[in-house]
């Protein structure tokens, strides 16, 4: 340490014209280049002063090493792929739903040259963007009219607003939920200026409940779907069609919040029924609100179907124009909407379905097939399983329905007191690998569910650089 006196950083300007640094100017620009270098030397800074460094770790060659790792870090890109091996096929914190093709390559025209986005080619005059999906959306649900948001969120707020402020809303008590990320049906028809008319009980409101509720001061009756929870035992729930009569008797729209919104019935593939958009409007609704990206299959944007009054009333409402949706979902969306026309070819085309319907035998036999190489990396400590689990659909579809799906099961053979640690090592681990991979913790284990692995050679290829902390 007695030299450590005459130890002095070396100069910026020397670095930068120092061979060592020469390449990375080269590959990242001088700019970036000189910025890292300046946090550098300035970290290092009071090591330097107080002697803790070495005449080696203080070099041009080390520092220009460090540098060069900082600027890999600081151009790798933040919005980063995983493998998402929650089990969860539309988790909305990996995304939700995956694209098509024919989605990904009408977003990269609409990315790539000017569209009619708002010009209408006939007439050569002014267009709306939500005439480019009108016809499909009328094709596919019966709806008179659309327009088209930024997520379902802002598409009940909007809907709300324009049709319900300043009166009431009437609503079962048993439909006020709170969906993830803190959006509440209370809340948002109090930001949209309605008042809240709360019916009946949390598991049975009556349609003489809404009949008591109605007053001049009414202005709508609204339906939530009971999308991320189930009331089960002694419940009652008025039909659409009847609370549409009532609410049509009275004078009164009836909005239906669909949430995840299929366009059509599911059990065609063998998955739990969900309520239809066509049938909730056949039942009466005037206006039915859903999502893009759920089980639709297409991009985040909330849709606003109904009765062409209704959504032109919509449409004029100035926060419109502040959750209007851009050029990139619109292609999107025409492109998923426009493979609902061929239902026979859409589970092998569309991938959010293709995922929700794959076989559990298929999945198991991935499973098995990857054990091998899982068990290998991990050695002694784990006992890794080829094994059937439950996933679920997710977004707030089917809460209490499950896939039957299959999984690498990793348990740490380890003393009940470590296990804990063992398994968080691990979880870090995997999440640490160039693509991430995210599991579940459950039952003393850590859960890889296969049912969305599908680039399984990008998957292995990674698999030797898991690195388990101990
Ligand atoms: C998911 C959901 C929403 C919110 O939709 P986003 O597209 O996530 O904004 C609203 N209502 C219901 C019933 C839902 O299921």
């Amino acid at each position: 340490m007695s030299a450590s006196v005459a130890l002095r950083l070396p100069s910026i300007d020397g670095l930068l014209r120092h061979p060592a640094c020469l390449p990375l100017a080269e590959r990242y620009g001088r700019e970036a280049l000189l910025t890292s270098l300046r946090e550098l030397l300035d970290e290092l800074r009071s090591s330097v002063v107080n002697g803790q460094l070495s005449a080696v770790e203080i070099s041009p060659e080390v520092l220009a090493g460090r540098v060069g790792e900082r600027l890999v870090q600081q151009q790798r890109s933040q919005v980063r792929r995983v493998f998402n091996l929650t089990g969860t096929v539309l988790h909305t914190n990996l995304g939700r739903a995956l694209l098509p093709e024919e989605a990904i390559e009408a977003v990269q025209m609409a990315a790539r040259y000017p569209l009619n986005l708002e010009f209408d080619l006939a007439s050569g005059k002014r267009g709306d963007r939500d005439d480019l999906i009108e016809g499909l959306i009328r094709e596919l649900t019966g709806a008179e009219a659309v327009t088209v948001v930024n997520n379902n969120a802002a598409a009940v707020l909007l809907t709300l607003n324009s049709l319900g402020a300043r009166k009431e809303g009437i609503i079962s008590r048993g439909e006020l939920i709170e969906i993830g990320g803190a959006f509440r049906i209370p809340d948002i028809m109090a930001r949209a200026g309605v008042r809240l008319h709360e019916v009946g009980t949390t598991n049975r409101t009556h349609a003489r409940d809404y009949e008591a509720a109605i007053s001049p001061r009414s202005g709508l009756i609204m339906r939530v779907h009971a999308s991320n929870y189930s009331i089960e035992g002694f419940t009652a729930r008025v039909p659409t069609a009847e609370l549409a009569e009532l609410a049509h008797r009275h004078g009164l729209p009836l909005l239906e919040d669909l949430g995840s919104g299929s366009l059509l019935d599911l059990t065609r593939w063998g998955l739990p029924a969900e309520p239809t958009v066509r049938q909730a409007l056949l039942d009466g609704a005037d206006i039915v609100t859903f999502s893009g990206d759920k089980l639709l299959g297409g991009p985040q944007a909330g849709l606003i179907v109904g009765s062409k009054a209704l959504i032109a009333k919509i449409k004029k409402n100035p926060l419109k124009r502040a959750l209007r949706v851009d050029k990139l979902t619109l292609a999107a969306l025409e492109a998923v909407l426009g493979l609902y026309r061929d239902p026979d070819r859409l589970a092998e085309r569309l991938p959010s379905l293709r995922l929700l319907t794959r076989a559990q035998a298929d999945i198991f036999a991935q499973a098995s097939r990857l054990q091998p190489a899982m068990a290998d990396v991990l050695g002694e400590v784990w006992r890794v399983g080829a094994v059937q689990s439950l996933g679920m659909i997710g977004s707030g579809s089917q809460p209490v329905a499950r896939l039957p799906s299959a999984a690498l099961c990793l348990r740490p053979q380890v003393s009940r007191r470590l296990r804990g640690r063992h398994l968080l090592n691990l979880e870090a681990a995997l999440r640490a690998l160039p693509i991430p991979v995210l599991g579940r913790i459950d039952d003393d284990a850590l859960w890889l569910d296969l049912r969305q692995l599908d680039d399984e050679p990008a998957w292995l290829a990674q698999l030797p650089l898991l690195q388990v902390a101990q």
